[in-house]
């Protein structure tokens, strides 16, 4: 049974050119209960009445009296003019939690394969199970994402990510993937260990090969844009990797 959510738009902070984040406070009901993956659909208006919009939950589900959301802004889009226009405290309508998409809580160790604000839901699964995922219960476990983003001027969320490869053992690895840079120059040292040139596939093709990891023995979760993400499906069915262990979520 879906939910209707009033809630006030709390606050709204760009990430980049094209894309926000934003923070969504609950006013009724004051709670919202979901698994990390789910999304919510907004309510845009419009002339013939509301239309709907899906967007990722990208916050934890141990905060339930908020949410957020990260959207790319696209040119001439219903949901994407509203939500640019949108001023803090406005009140803002949606309907949810709803998909399937979601982390399975097995020992297997995970791969994240996303591209621009597929990262979104990834957060909310990674941040939520954070503690299972590196827990004691499994002490080898590896969590690994690969996110795949045109240019250096476009990341947003390193200093997040970071701090999560600081705080394991290099049980949680992260890996950029820029598509449309030539080299890594302009990126400050310490931060080049973070990046790859290229397309998520090839970043995993690369690093894969030295973490000693069984490619078959892995989950794979895959967000993004509709062709990104069947044409990372193939690639992994192509490796043999079997379809139930390959989850996604199509933009
Ligand atoms: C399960 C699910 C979860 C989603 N989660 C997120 C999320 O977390 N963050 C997020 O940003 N989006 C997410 N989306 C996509 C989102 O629902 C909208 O489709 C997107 O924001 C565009 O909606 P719009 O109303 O602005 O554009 P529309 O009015 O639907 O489209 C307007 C025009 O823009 C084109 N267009 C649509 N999308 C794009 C694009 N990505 N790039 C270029 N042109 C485009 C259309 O072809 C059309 O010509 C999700 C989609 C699904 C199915």
């Amino acid at each position: 049974m879906l939910s209707t959510y009033k809630t006030s738009l709390s606050k709204k902070s760009q990430l980049n050119s094209n894309t926000y984040l934003y923070h969504f406070d609950l006013i009724e009901p004051k709670e919202i209960i979901f698994k990390p993956g789910q999304y919510v659909m907004l309510k845009v208006p419009s002339i013939n009445g509301p239309v709907s919009r899906l967007y990722s939950i990208a916050s934890p589900n141990n905060i339930k009296n908020s949410f957020e959301l990260i959207v790319e802004i696209v040119p001439c889009g219903l949901a994407s003019n509203y939500l640019f226009s949108l001023k803090e405290n406005s009140e803002v309508t949606f309907q949810g939690p709803a998909g399937m998409f979601g982390l399975k809580k097995n020992k297997r160790d995970k791969i994240f394969m996303v591209t621009g604000t597929g990262i979104a839901p990834v957060r909310s699964m990674v941040i939520s199970n954070f503690k299972f995922l590196i827990s004691k219960e499994i002490p080898n476990s590896k969590l690994q994402i690969y996110w795949g983003m045109k240019n250096y001027k476009d990341i947003y969320l390193l200093d997040e990510l970071k701090q999560l490869n600081n705080e394991t053992m290099k049980q949680f690895e992260f890996k950029i993937c820029l598509s449309r840079e030539q080299n890594l120059d302009i990126i400050p040292e310490e931060d080049r260990k973070y990046f790859e040139l290229g397309h998520v596939n090839s970043c995993f093709d690369q690093h894969i090969e030295n973490c000693k990891l069984k490619i078959e023995n892995l989950d794979y979760y895959l967000c993004g844009g509709r062709q990104v993400v069947e044409s990372l499906k193939q690639f992994l069915l192509i490796k043999n990797i079997s379809q139930e262990n390959i989850m996604f979520e199509k933009f």
